[in-house]
Protein backbone atom coordinates (compact mmCIF):
# COMPACT_ATOMS: atom_id res chain seq x y z
CA UNK A 1 0.00 0.00 0.00
CA UNK A 2 1.64 3.72 -0.76
CA UNK A 3 2.17 5.60 1.45
CA UNK A 4 0.44 9.03 2.25
CA UNK A 5 1.48 12.62 3.25
CA UNK A 6 -0.24 14.66 6.06
CA UNK A 7 -0.78 17.49 2.98
CA UNK A 8 -2.46 14.93 1.08
CA UNK A 9 -4.86 13.11 3.96
CA UNK A 10 -6.16 16.51 5.49
CA UNK A 11 -6.65 18.07 1.58
CA UNK A 12 -9.70 16.62 1.07
CA UNK A 13 -11.10 16.67 -2.34
CA UNK A 14 -14.33 14.64 -2.35
CA UNK A 15 -17.66 14.71 -0.33
CA UNK A 16 -17.78 11.95 2.53
CA UNK A 17 -20.04 9.20 2.33
CA UNK A 18 -23.02 7.28 4.04
CA UNK A 19 -23.60 3.86 3.33
CA UNK A 20 -25.11 0.82 4.27
CA UNK A 21 -22.49 -1.75 3.39
CA UNK A 22 -18.81 -0.75 2.96
CA UNK A 23 -16.60 -3.36 1.46
CA UNK A 24 -13.22 -2.90 1.10
CA UNK A 25 -11.63 -4.96 -1.74
CA UNK A 26 -13.21 -5.39 -4.78
CA UNK A 27 -11.73 -8.95 -5.92
CA UNK A 28 -13.99 -12.10 -6.33
CA UNK A 29 -14.81 -11.49 -2.63
CA UNK A 30 -15.97 -8.26 -2.20
CA UNK A 31 -17.64 -8.27 -5.60
CA UNK A 32 -19.34 -11.01 -5.25
CA UNK A 33 -20.79 -9.96 -1.55
CA UNK A 34 -21.55 -6.55 -3.44
CA UNK A 35 -23.67 -8.50 -6.06
CA UNK A 36 -25.06 -11.28 -3.37
CA UNK A 37 -26.78 -8.45 -0.85
CA UNK A 38 -28.29 -6.41 -3.58
CA UNK A 39 -29.99 -9.15 -5.29
CA UNK A 40 -31.24 -10.01 -1.97
CA UNK A 41 -31.74 -6.53 -1.25
CA UNK A 42 -32.18 -4.45 -4.00
CA UNK A 43 -32.56 -0.86 -2.40
CA UNK A 44 -28.85 -1.47 0.04
CA UNK A 45 -27.02 1.29 -0.95
CA UNK A 46 -23.52 -0.71 -0.79
CA UNK A 47 -20.08 0.98 -1.61
CA UNK A 48 -16.95 -0.81 -2.70
CA UNK A 49 -13.75 0.43 -1.82
CA UNK A 50 -10.58 -0.70 -3.79
CA UNK A 51 -7.10 0.83 -3.64
CA UNK A 52 -6.49 0.08 -7.29
CA UNK A 53 -9.79 -0.96 -9.45
CA UNK A 54 -11.86 -3.84 -9.96
CA UNK A 55 -10.14 -7.02 -9.73
CA UNK A 56 -6.68 -5.34 -9.18
CA UNK A 57 -5.63 -8.43 -6.79
CA UNK A 58 -5.27 -11.91 -7.36
CA UNK A 59 -8.34 -11.87 -8.57
CA UNK A 60 -7.54 -10.36 -12.20
CA UNK A 61 -3.85 -11.92 -12.13
CA UNK A 62 -5.02 -16.20 -12.15
CA UNK A 63 -5.32 -18.77 -14.15
CA UNK A 64 -8.88 -18.60 -14.19
CA UNK A 65 -9.72 -22.06 -13.33
CA UNK A 66 -13.05 -22.86 -11.83
CA UNK A 67 -12.11 -26.07 -9.89
CA UNK A 68 -14.33 -28.24 -7.29
CA UNK A 69 -12.08 -28.31 -3.78
CA UNK A 70 -9.95 -27.08 -1.46
CA UNK A 71 -6.42 -26.14 -2.32
CA UNK A 72 -5.54 -29.71 -0.35
CA UNK A 73 -6.49 -32.73 -2.27
CA UNK A 74 -9.51 -34.84 -0.54
CA UNK A 75 -7.49 -37.24 1.30
CA UNK A 76 -5.53 -34.47 2.81
CA UNK A 77 -8.72 -32.99 3.90
CA UNK A 78 -10.57 -36.00 5.67
CA UNK A 79 -7.60 -36.81 7.68
CA UNK A 80 -6.99 -33.36 8.81
CA UNK A 81 -10.67 -31.81 9.19
CA UNK A 82 -12.59 -34.94 8.97
CA UNK A 83 -14.84 -36.43 6.32
CA UNK A 84 -18.09 -34.51 6.83
CA UNK A 85 -16.43 -31.43 6.86
CA UNK A 86 -14.41 -32.15 3.74
CA UNK A 87 -17.42 -33.36 1.72
CA UNK A 88 -19.55 -30.01 2.85
CA UNK A 89 -16.06 -28.14 1.47
CA UNK A 90 -16.13 -29.72 -1.73
CA UNK A 91 -19.91 -29.11 -2.24
CA UNK A 92 -19.49 -25.57 -1.58
CA UNK A 93 -16.80 -25.25 -4.32
CA UNK A 94 -19.42 -27.20 -6.77
CA UNK A 95 -22.03 -24.81 -5.90
CA UNK A 96 -19.77 -21.96 -6.29
CA UNK A 97 -19.51 -23.72 -10.39
CA UNK A 98 -23.56 -23.58 -10.41
CA UNK A 99 -24.28 -20.32 -8.84
CA UNK A 100 -21.58 -18.68 -11.66
CA UNK A 101 -23.60 -20.88 -14.14
CA UNK A 102 -27.06 -20.11 -12.87
CA UNK A 103 -26.34 -16.35 -12.38
CA UNK A 104 -23.80 -14.92 -15.69
CA UNK A 105 -23.85 -15.47 -19.11
CA UNK A 106 -21.44 -18.21 -20.50
CA UNK A 107 -20.59 -15.66 -23.41
CA UNK A 108 -19.97 -12.63 -21.49
CA UNK A 109 -17.19 -14.31 -18.93
CA UNK A 110 -15.96 -16.65 -21.71
CA UNK A 111 -16.91 -19.49 -19.38
CA UNK A 112 -16.54 -22.99 -20.44
CA UNK A 113 -17.47 -26.48 -18.67
CA UNK A 114 -14.02 -28.37 -20.36
CA UNK A 115 -13.51 -30.14 -17.38
CA UNK A 116 -10.52 -30.32 -15.62
CA UNK A 117 -7.36 -33.04 -15.54
CA UNK A 118 -5.54 -33.63 -12.26
CA UNK A 119 -2.37 -34.98 -13.93
CA UNK A 120 0.57 -36.80 -11.70
CA UNK A 121 4.09 -35.89 -12.14
CA UNK A 122 5.75 -39.20 -10.19
CA UNK A 123 4.43 -42.52 -9.68
CA UNK A 124 3.86 -41.71 -6.37
CA UNK A 125 1.39 -39.14 -7.20
CA UNK A 126 -0.17 -41.22 -9.24
CA UNK A 127 -1.12 -43.09 -5.98
CA UNK A 128 -1.82 -40.47 -4.05
CA UNK A 129 -4.39 -39.03 -6.58
CA UNK A 130 -6.16 -42.18 -7.33
CA UNK A 131 -6.46 -42.64 -3.45
CA UNK A 132 -8.01 -39.54 -2.68
CA UNK A 133 -10.16 -39.57 -5.95
CA UNK A 134 -11.84 -43.01 -4.43
CA UNK A 135 -12.63 -41.17 -1.38
CA UNK A 136 -14.21 -38.29 -3.16
CA UNK A 137 -16.05 -41.18 -5.38
CA UNK A 138 -17.64 -42.62 -2.89
CA UNK A 139 -19.12 -39.17 -1.29
CA UNK A 140 -20.52 -38.39 -4.55
CA UNK A 141 -17.72 -36.89 -6.35
CA UNK A 142 -17.19 -37.44 -10.16
CA UNK A 143 -14.42 -38.21 -11.90
CA UNK A 144 -12.12 -40.79 -13.92
CA UNK A 145 -8.57 -41.95 -13.50
CA UNK A 146 -7.04 -42.01 -16.74
CA UNK A 147 -3.82 -44.86 -16.95
CA UNK A 148 -0.75 -42.61 -18.23
CA UNK A 149 -1.37 -43.77 -22.07
CA UNK A 150 -4.75 -42.21 -22.58
CA UNK A 151 -4.43 -39.04 -20.38
CA UNK A 152 -0.93 -38.20 -22.10
CA UNK A 153 -2.80 -38.70 -25.60
CA UNK A 154 -5.57 -36.55 -23.82
CA UNK A 155 -3.39 -33.59 -22.67
CA UNK A 156 -0.67 -33.79 -26.05
CA UNK A 157 1.52 -34.51 -23.33
CA UNK A 158 4.40 -36.58 -22.26
CA UNK A 159 5.59 -37.94 -19.43
CA UNK A 160 3.12 -37.96 -16.81
CA UNK A 161 1.78 -41.06 -15.06
CA UNK A 162 -1.64 -40.68 -15.29
CA UNK A 163 -4.44 -38.22 -14.59
CA UNK A 164 -8.18 -37.56 -12.94
CA UNK A 165 -10.19 -35.99 -14.93
CA UNK A 166 -13.18 -33.90 -13.44
CA UNK A 167 -16.01 -33.67 -15.81
CA UNK A 168 -17.55 -30.43 -13.85
CA UNK A 169 -14.73 -28.27 -13.92
CA UNK A 170 -14.06 -25.22 -16.37
CA UNK A 171 -12.52 -22.10 -17.01
CA UNK A 172 -13.43 -18.23 -17.06
CA UNK A 173 -12.07 -15.33 -17.99
CA UNK A 174 -11.60 -13.64 -14.26
CA UNK A 175 -12.01 -9.94 -14.69
CA UNK A 176 -15.00 -10.32 -17.60
CA UNK A 177 -16.33 -12.10 -14.83
CA UNK A 178 -15.82 -9.76 -11.63
CA UNK A 179 -16.99 -6.61 -14.04
CA UNK A 180 -20.34 -8.84 -15.36
CA UNK A 181 -20.91 -9.14 -11.72
CA UNK A 182 -20.41 -5.47 -10.43
CA UNK A 183 -22.41 -4.37 -13.18
CA UNK A 184 -25.43 -6.57 -12.44
CA UNK A 185 -25.08 -5.70 -8.87
CA UNK A 186 -25.31 -1.65 -9.34
CA UNK A 187 -23.16 -1.25 -6.02
CA UNK A 188 -21.22 1.84 -6.29
CA UNK A 189 -17.40 0.94 -6.86
CA UNK A 190 -14.82 3.36 -6.36
CA UNK A 191 -11.50 2.44 -7.80
CA UNK A 192 -8.56 4.58 -6.25
CA UNK A 193 -9.56 4.28 -2.83
CA UNK A 194 -7.05 2.99 -1.06
CA UNK A 195 -8.19 2.35 2.65
CA UNK A 196 -5.35 3.62 4.79
CA UNK A 197 -7.08 3.17 8.51
CA UNK A 198 -10.54 2.75 10.02
CA UNK A 199 -12.44 3.65 13.07
CA UNK A 200 -15.49 3.16 15.26
CA UNK A 201 -17.85 6.33 15.40
CA UNK A 202 -21.27 5.44 17.52
CA UNK A 203 -22.90 2.60 15.50
CA UNK A 204 -20.78 3.32 12.16
CA UNK A 205 -17.53 1.91 11.00
CA UNK A 206 -15.49 4.60 9.00
CA UNK A 207 -13.14 3.81 6.31
CA UNK A 208 -10.83 6.41 5.59
CA UNK A 209 -9.02 6.91 2.44
CA UNK A 210 -7.14 9.98 1.22
CA UNK A 211 -9.41 11.63 -0.63
CA UNK A 212 -12.95 10.93 1.40
CA UNK A 213 -14.35 8.84 4.26
CA UNK A 214 -17.17 6.36 3.74
CA UNK A 215 -19.33 5.49 6.57
CA UNK A 216 -21.90 2.37 7.26
CA UNK A 217 -23.13 0.36 10.22
CA UNK A 218 -21.67 -2.60 8.65
CA UNK A 219 -18.73 -3.26 7.03
CA UNK A 220 -16.83 -6.50 5.22
CA UNK A 221 -13.20 -6.61 4.47
CA UNK A 222 -12.38 -8.27 1.43
CA UNK A 223 -8.93 -7.95 1.15
CA UNK A 224 -7.62 -11.20 1.08
CA UNK A 225 -3.69 -10.98 1.06
CA UNK A 226 -3.92 -7.66 2.54
CA UNK A 227 -6.50 -7.83 4.99
CA UNK A 228 -3.23 -7.99 7.65
CA UNK A 229 -1.70 -4.67 6.71
CA UNK A 230 -5.31 -3.35 7.86
CA UNK A 231 -6.36 -5.96 10.45
CA UNK A 232 -3.32 -6.63 12.78
CA UNK A 233 -5.60 -9.28 14.45
CA UNK A 234 -5.51 -11.33 11.43
CA UNK A 235 -2.00 -11.46 10.54
CA UNK A 236 -1.90 -15.34 12.64
CA UNK A 237 -4.74 -16.32 9.65
CA UNK A 238 -3.23 -14.86 6.21
CA UNK A 239 0.09 -15.22 5.10
CA UNK A 240 1.08 -13.39 1.69
CA UNK A 241 2.18 -15.60 -0.89
CA UNK A 242 3.39 -14.43 -4.68
CA UNK A 243 2.74 -17.11 -7.72
CA UNK A 244 3.81 -16.41 -11.00
CA UNK A 245 2.08 -16.96 -14.31
CA UNK A 246 3.26 -16.78 -18.43
CA UNK A 247 1.79 -16.31 -21.43
CA UNK A 248 2.49 -17.27 -24.57
CA UNK A 249 1.84 -16.13 -28.28
CA UNK A 250 -0.95 -18.60 -30.04
CA UNK A 251 0.42 -21.16 -31.06
CA UNK A 252 -1.52 -23.95 -33.91
CA UNK A 253 -0.25 -27.06 -31.16
CA UNK A 254 -3.70 -27.66 -29.55
CA UNK A 255 -3.27 -29.48 -26.33
CA UNK A 256 -5.74 -29.40 -25.08
CA UNK A 257 -8.87 -27.37 -24.17
CA UNK A 258 -9.07 -28.27 -20.15
CA UNK A 259 -7.21 -26.41 -16.97
CA UNK A 260 -4.20 -28.76 -16.28
CA UNK A 261 -3.24 -29.13 -12.15
CA UNK A 262 0.40 -31.20 -11.43
CA UNK A 263 2.57 -31.53 -9.38
CA UNK A 264 0.07 -31.02 -6.62
CA UNK A 265 -1.20 -28.16 -8.42
CA UNK A 266 2.38 -26.54 -8.27
CA UNK A 267 1.94 -26.39 -11.84
CA UNK A 268 -1.19 -25.26 -13.35
CA UNK A 269 -1.98 -24.68 -17.42
CA UNK A 270 -4.29 -24.00 -19.73
CA UNK A 271 -4.83 -22.67 -23.43
CA UNK A 272 -6.88 -20.60 -24.37
CA UNK A 273 -9.51 -20.57 -27.50
CA UNK A 274 -6.79 -18.34 -29.40
CA UNK A 275 -3.84 -21.18 -28.89
CA UNK A 276 -1.99 -18.91 -26.46
CA UNK A 277 -0.74 -20.59 -23.40
CA UNK A 278 -1.07 -19.69 -19.59
CA UNK A 279 1.58 -21.59 -17.12
CA UNK A 280 2.18 -20.81 -13.69
CA UNK A 281 3.54 -22.18 -10.58
CA UNK A 282 7.06 -23.61 -9.69
CA UNK A 283 6.20 -21.63 -6.25
CA UNK A 284 7.58 -24.84 -4.64
CA UNK A 285 10.97 -24.50 -5.86
CA UNK A 286 12.02 -20.63 -4.53
CA UNK A 287 9.57 -21.03 -1.16
CA UNK A 288 11.68 -18.45 0.56
CA UNK A 289 11.53 -16.38 -2.39
CA UNK A 290 7.84 -16.08 -2.94
CA UNK A 291 6.84 -14.37 0.22
CA UNK A 292 5.42 -11.28 0.38
CA UNK A 293 3.50 -8.19 -1.56
CA UNK A 294 6.34 -7.33 -4.39
CA UNK A 295 4.77 -7.40 -7.64
CA UNK A 296 8.46 -8.50 -9.16
CA UNK A 297 9.32 -11.03 -11.65
CA UNK A 298 11.39 -14.40 -10.52
CA UNK A 299 13.76 -14.81 -14.02
CA UNK A 300 14.73 -18.28 -12.21
CA UNK A 301 11.16 -19.33 -11.28
CA UNK A 302 10.20 -17.91 -15.08
CA UNK A 303 12.22 -20.14 -16.37
CA UNK A 304 11.43 -23.48 -14.55
CA UNK A 305 8.07 -22.93 -15.85
CA UNK A 306 9.47 -23.34 -19.29
CA UNK A 307 11.26 -26.14 -18.36
CA UNK A 308 8.43 -27.97 -17.19
CA UNK A 309 6.63 -26.94 -20.37
CA UNK A 310 9.48 -28.36 -22.35
CA UNK A 311 9.25 -32.08 -20.40
CA UNK A 312 6.10 -32.56 -19.92
CA UNK A 313 4.44 -30.75 -23.04
CA UNK A 314 7.28 -31.10 -26.10
CA UNK A 315 4.68 -30.61 -28.69
CA UNK A 316 4.39 -27.11 -27.89
CA UNK A 317 7.64 -26.64 -29.56
CA UNK A 318 9.77 -23.26 -30.06
CA UNK A 319 7.02 -20.79 -28.60
CA UNK A 320 7.08 -16.92 -27.42
CA UNK A 321 6.69 -15.70 -24.14
CA UNK A 322 4.69 -12.57 -24.50
CA UNK A 323 3.51 -11.88 -20.27
CA UNK A 324 4.93 -12.97 -17.26
CA UNK A 325 3.09 -11.44 -13.97
CA UNK A 326 2.44 -12.12 -10.39
CA UNK A 327 -0.08 -11.92 -7.73
CA UNK A 328 -0.41 -12.03 -4.63
CA UNK A 329 -2.40 -15.03 -3.11
CA UNK A 330 -3.48 -15.23 0.86
CA UNK A 331 -2.86 -18.65 3.24
CA UNK A 332 -4.42 -19.55 5.79
CA UNK A 333 -2.90 -22.03 8.11
CA UNK A 334 -5.21 -25.15 6.74
CA UNK A 335 -5.41 -23.87 3.59
CA UNK A 336 -9.17 -22.98 4.24
CA UNK A 337 -10.20 -19.82 3.90
CA UNK A 338 -10.98 -17.85 6.98
CA UNK A 339 -13.92 -15.15 8.25
CA UNK A 340 -13.81 -13.69 11.32
CA UNK A 341 -15.69 -10.54 13.35
CA UNK A 342 -14.05 -7.43 13.40
CA UNK A 343 -12.75 -7.40 16.73
CA UNK A 344 -13.58 -3.53 16.87
CA UNK A 345 -16.99 -3.49 15.52
CA UNK A 346 -18.80 -6.59 16.18
CA UNK A 347 -21.22 -6.47 12.80
CA UNK A 348 -18.60 -5.64 10.60
CA UNK A 349 -16.70 -9.01 9.15
CA UNK A 350 -13.45 -9.70 7.52
CA UNK A 351 -12.68 -12.44 4.70
CA UNK A 352 -9.58 -14.38 3.25
CA UNK A 353 -7.18 -17.11 3.47
CA UNK A 354 -8.17 -18.51 0.19
CA UNK A 355 -4.65 -20.26 -0.20
CA UNK A 356 -4.67 -20.18 -3.80
CA UNK A 357 -8.18 -21.14 -5.03
CA UNK A 358 -10.34 -17.97 -4.34
CA UNK A 359 -12.18 -18.12 -7.72
CA UNK A 360 -13.26 -21.62 -6.70
CA UNK A 361 -14.81 -20.28 -3.72
CA UNK A 362 -15.18 -16.71 -4.52
CA UNK A 363 -18.96 -16.39 -5.57
CA UNK A 364 -20.47 -18.74 -3.44
CA UNK A 365 -18.44 -17.36 -0.89
CA UNK A 366 -19.96 -13.79 -1.58
CA UNK A 367 -23.51 -15.11 -0.75
CA UNK A 368 -21.99 -17.08 2.66
CA UNK A 369 -20.91 -13.15 3.33
CA UNK A 370 -23.62 -11.37 2.29
CA UNK A 371 -26.03 -13.70 4.40
CA UNK A 372 -23.56 -12.73 7.39
CA UNK A 373 -24.22 -9.00 7.11
CA UNK A 374 -27.99 -9.61 6.55
CA UNK A 375 -28.50 -12.11 9.22
CA UNK A 376 -25.29 -11.74 11.42
CA UNK A 377 -24.38 -15.35 10.73
CA UNK A 378 -25.00 -17.97 7.87
CA UNK A 379 -25.47 -22.04 7.92
CA UNK A 380 -22.06 -22.62 6.70
CA UNK A 381 -19.86 -20.07 8.61
CA UNK A 382 -18.57 -22.75 10.85
CA UNK A 383 -16.44 -24.24 8.02
CA UNK A 384 -14.55 -21.05 7.71
CA UNK A 385 -15.04 -19.52 11.08
CA UNK A 386 -11.32 -18.62 12.39
CA UNK A 387 -12.43 -19.70 15.68
CA UNK A 388 -11.54 -23.22 14.64
CA UNK A 389 -8.05 -22.67 15.35
CA UNK A 390 -8.98 -21.87 18.61
CA UNK A 391 -11.18 -24.10 19.62
C1 LIG B 1 -1.10 -16.36 -10.28
C2 LIG B 1 -2.34 -16.83 -9.58
C3 LIG B 1 -3.09 -17.86 -10.13
C4 LIG B 1 -4.26 -18.28 -9.50
N1 LIG B 1 -5.05 -19.18 -10.12
C5 LIG B 1 -6.26 -19.49 -9.58
C6 LIG B 1 -7.17 -20.31 -10.28
O1 LIG B 1 -6.93 -20.68 -11.44
N2 LIG B 1 -8.33 -20.67 -9.67
C7 LIG B 1 -8.63 -20.24 -8.40
O2 LIG B 1 -9.66 -20.63 -7.86
N3 LIG B 1 -7.82 -19.38 -7.75
C8 LIG B 1 -6.65 -19.00 -8.31
N4 LIG B 1 -5.84 -18.12 -7.67
C9 LIG B 1 -6.27 -17.58 -6.38
C10 LIG B 1 -7.37 -16.54 -6.55
O3 LIG B 1 -7.04 -15.63 -7.57
C11 LIG B 1 -7.56 -15.79 -5.22
O4 LIG B 1 -7.75 -16.72 -4.18
C12 LIG B 1 -8.79 -14.89 -5.27
O5 LIG B 1 -8.73 -14.07 -6.40
C13 LIG B 1 -8.88 -14.06 -4.01
O6 LIG B 1 -9.92 -13.13 -4.20
P1 LIG B 1 -10.13 -11.96 -3.15
O7 LIG B 1 -11.24 -11.15 -3.64
O8 LIG B 1 -10.27 -12.54 -1.78
O9 LIG B 1 -8.74 -11.16 -3.16
P2 LIG B 1 -8.10 -10.22 -4.28
O10 LIG B 1 -8.57 -10.55 -5.63
O11 LIG B 1 -6.63 -10.22 -4.05
O12 LIG B 1 -8.72 -8.80 -3.95
C14 LIG B 1 -8.30 -8.03 -2.86
C15 LIG B 1 -8.51 -6.58 -3.27
O13 LIG B 1 -8.29 -5.75 -2.12
C16 LIG B 1 -7.72 -4.55 -2.58
N5 LIG B 1 -7.05 -3.90 -1.45
C17 LIG B 1 -5.98 -4.32 -0.76
N6 LIG B 1 -5.68 -3.45 0.22
C18 LIG B 1 -6.59 -2.46 0.14
C19 LIG B 1 -6.82 -1.26 0.88
N7 LIG B 1 -6.05 -0.91 1.90
N8 LIG B 1 -7.85 -0.46 0.53
C20 LIG B 1 -8.66 -0.79 -0.52
N9 LIG B 1 -8.48 -1.91 -1.25
C21 LIG B 1 -7.47 -2.74 -0.91
C22 LIG B 1 -6.75 -4.99 -3.67
O14 LIG B 1 -6.45 -3.92 -4.56
C23 LIG B 1 -7.54 -6.11 -4.35
O15 LIG B 1 -8.27 -5.66 -5.47
C24 LIG B 1 -4.65 -17.69 -8.26
C25 LIG B 1 -3.90 -16.65 -7.71
C26 LIG B 1 -2.76 -16.20 -8.37
C27 LIG B 1 -1.99 -15.06 -7.78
Amino acid sequence: MPTVSIWQSTYQTLPNLQADVVIVGAGISGVATAYWLRKTRPTLQVVVLDAGDIAAGASGRNAGFLLQGTANDYATDVATLGREVTRHLWQFTLENIALIQAETDDTAIAYRQTGSYVAAGTPQEAESIQYAAALAFEDGFEGQWLPPQIANARMNAERFHGALFIPGNGRVHSVKLLRYLAEKSGATFLPHHPVMRYEVMGEDIVAHTPFRQISAPVSVWAMNAWTPQLLSETKQWIQPIRAQMLSTAPSSVELCPAPIYSHEGYFYLRQDDAGALLLGGARHLHRAAEVGYEDIINPQLQSDLEAYLHNFFPAFGAHQVLNRWTGTMGFSPDHVPCIGRLSAHAPSWWVGGYSGHGMSYGFRMGKLMAECVLEGTAQELHYFDVGRFTT
